[in-house]
């Protein structure tokens, strides 16, 4: 997607503090961090959120999910940290390129 910013980080187009990345996959930091360490973990491929995966998702979705305890780790998270995607307008979706925060680095309020 053209005019999508986080395809934009992707390609290297805008500038963004990276702190991960593979073949599938990219985290950078929020740019505006609602915890002392918080990330967005975003696939290269432009998929709007949890809605619009397919079934040829499947090994993307799950190296994800799979990547995600291993940034945190390389992050210090030791004593955990939280994971979220804002799914949808309603859900408090602000740009339509999946991504999961990972938040952590103090104590996080219970949801
Ligand atoms: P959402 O509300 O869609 O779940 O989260 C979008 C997140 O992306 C927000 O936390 C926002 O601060 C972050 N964000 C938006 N634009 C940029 C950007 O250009 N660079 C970075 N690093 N983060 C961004």
């Amino acid at each position: 997607m053209s005019d999508c910013i986080f395809c934009k980080i992707t390609k290297g187009e805008i500038p963004a503090e990276i702190v991960y990345e593979d073949e599938h996959c990219i985290a950078f930091r929020d740019i505006q961090p609602k915890a002392p360490v918080h990330l967005l973990v975003i696939p290269r491929k432009h998929v709007a959120n949890l809605d619009d995966l397919t079934d040829d998702d499947r090994d993307l979705i799950s190296h994800m999910m799979l990547t995600i305890p291993r940034i945190a780790r390389q992050q210090g998270l030791n004593e955990g940290y939280r994971t979220v995607t804002n799914n949808g307008e309603g859900g408090g979706q602000e740009v339509f390129h999946l991504h999961f925060h990972i938040l952590g680095g103090g104590r996080l309020h219970h949801l």
